[in-house]
């Protein structure tokens, strides 16, 4: 066992921690004031070939190993504290990777160059109105029609519906058949005939929209399709594992920024003649956080390192085993990183509480990964309970195709 990164690693971390610190940095106050990401730094994404990088090179992406793409969204999740360059990353990456694993030839040429040159985006959309963590009882149906497949409902919370519908681009979306059990999982351009969209307003993670898109009857070509008729639900869920791990990813590099932006604080600050690191009180705190900052950051490593393993390989045979740990670091990094903020905050004292010192840009876009994005925190304990203590332990009937 070698815990170390390999020397190409290695560099890959120094090259993205000057990315982040030289970029995003730089630009995310106004990436979070002005609700989008920069030509330029997206620009830069795709020069360092950040966009969807898991895909083969064949499909235009960089056919990156799940830990390569661990740890860019470590550095972009520190580099940008709003979180929105790190969902427009990780959902590429993630989707991106399901998009090249399971979609048809024709809708892989089609789609994947241009979203790996960072021209057009790729989400996902598997939430609705009436909720997003039983998605067994989503509304939104499709049904085949010659060469087409029919998709008719509504979706919400969609992150990047507004830059698909500008930039070009759209939804790997999670429908229920009309006519059977199972559920075909369709990409869905953000703008074809029959979509209409309307922007929400969130607190946080501003500089990528998040919005809901009502579909009237869409149709797509039937090489839309991701995986086998019917069978969609259980390419989503594997999508699922592999985007989970990039968010925890991205989770980990918040909190190590949190971390060191207080360390740097409490050596400096002076209370009661002395450097409020002096004191115990705090010290234990900082103890504390990283401490629980390393285990996650290892975990989510060997999550990565577990996909990489098998389900990159298409290799099931440890599926509960990855199941576990991409649930874990997906309920424990985001609250991590939370506290991490919040306690960091406090070292500040009312500075903290300011937009100036931006920490609590890190509070808003760390949140959405606690309510919800790629999962809500009770749907990781579910899937934990349901690894532990077996699937008859499930409170609901497991769908069809899952
Ligand atoms: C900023 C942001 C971006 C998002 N981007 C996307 C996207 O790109 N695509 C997409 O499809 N979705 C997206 N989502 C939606 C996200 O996936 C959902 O919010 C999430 O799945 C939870 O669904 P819900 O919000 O409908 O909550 P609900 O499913 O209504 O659940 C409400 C609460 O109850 C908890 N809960 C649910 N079931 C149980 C249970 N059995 N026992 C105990 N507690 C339970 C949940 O954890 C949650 O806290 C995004 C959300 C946010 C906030």
């Amino acid at each position: 066992m070698d815990f170390r990164l390999s020397p190409d690693e290695e560099a890959f971390q120094a090259t993205l921690r000057r990315f982040g610190d030289e970029v995003l940095r730089k630009n995310e106050q106004e990436i979070d004031d002005k609700g989008v990401i920069p030509e330029h730094v997206l620009s830069e994404m795709a020069r360092l070939g950040l966009f969807a990088m898991p895909v083969p090179e064949a499909y235009g992406g960089m056919g990156a190993t799940a830990v390569q793409t661990e740890i860019a969204a470590e550095e972009i999740g520190r580099g940008d504290f709003s979180m929105a360059t790190a969902v427009y990353f990780l959902l590429e990456a993630g989707w991106g990777w399901v998009l090249a694993k399971f979609g048809t030839e024709e809708a892989k040429q089609q789609i994947l160059p241009s979203v790996c040159q960072g021209k057009t985006f790729l989400g996902i959309a598997t939430t609705e109105p009436g909720g997003g963590s039983d998605l067994a009882n989503m509304r939104t149906r499709s049904w085949r029609a010659g060469k087409e497949f029919v998709v008719d409902g509504e979706k919400s919370f969609l992150s990047g519906v507004m830059e698909a519908r500008e930039r070009g681009g759209g939804h790997v979306t999670l429908t229920r058949q009309k006519d059977g059990d199972g559920f075909n999982f369709l990409y869905v351009p953000a703008s074809a005939k029959g979509t209409s969209a309307q922007k929400l307003v969130n607190m946080g993670r501003m500089g990528i929209s998040t919005a809901l898109l009502h579909y009237d009857e869409v149709h797509v070509p039937e090489h839309h399709l991701l995986g086998a008729e019917g069978r969609g639900f259980g390419v989503a869920m594997q999508g699922f594992q592999v985007a989970r791990t990039f968010v925890a990813a991205a989770c980990v590099g918040a909190a190590e920024r949190a971390i060191e932006t207080g360390m740097s604080y409490i050596k400096e600050r002076r209370v009661f003649g002395q450097p409020l690191g002096k004191f115990e009180g705090i010290q234990f705190e900082l103890a504390d956080l990283y401490v629980q900052c390393e285990m996650v950051k290892w975990q989510v490593r060997r999550a990565a390192w577990l996909i990489d393993q098998y389900t990159f390989r298409g290799d099931h045979s440890h599926r509960s085993e990855v199941d576990r740990v991409v649930a874990s670091v997906k309920l424990t990094a985001p609250q991590i990183a939370f506290e991490a903020v919040r306690r960091v905050m406090m070292w500040f004292g009312a500075s903290g509480y300011t937009k100036e010192v931006g920490l609590e840009r890190g509070l808003r876009g760390i949140m959405s990964y606690m309510v919800g994005a790629e999962g809500g925190l009770n749907v990781m304990r579910m899937i934990l309970g349901r690894e532990l203590l077996g699937k008859e332990f499930l409170p609901y009937a497991p769908p069809a195709g899952g």
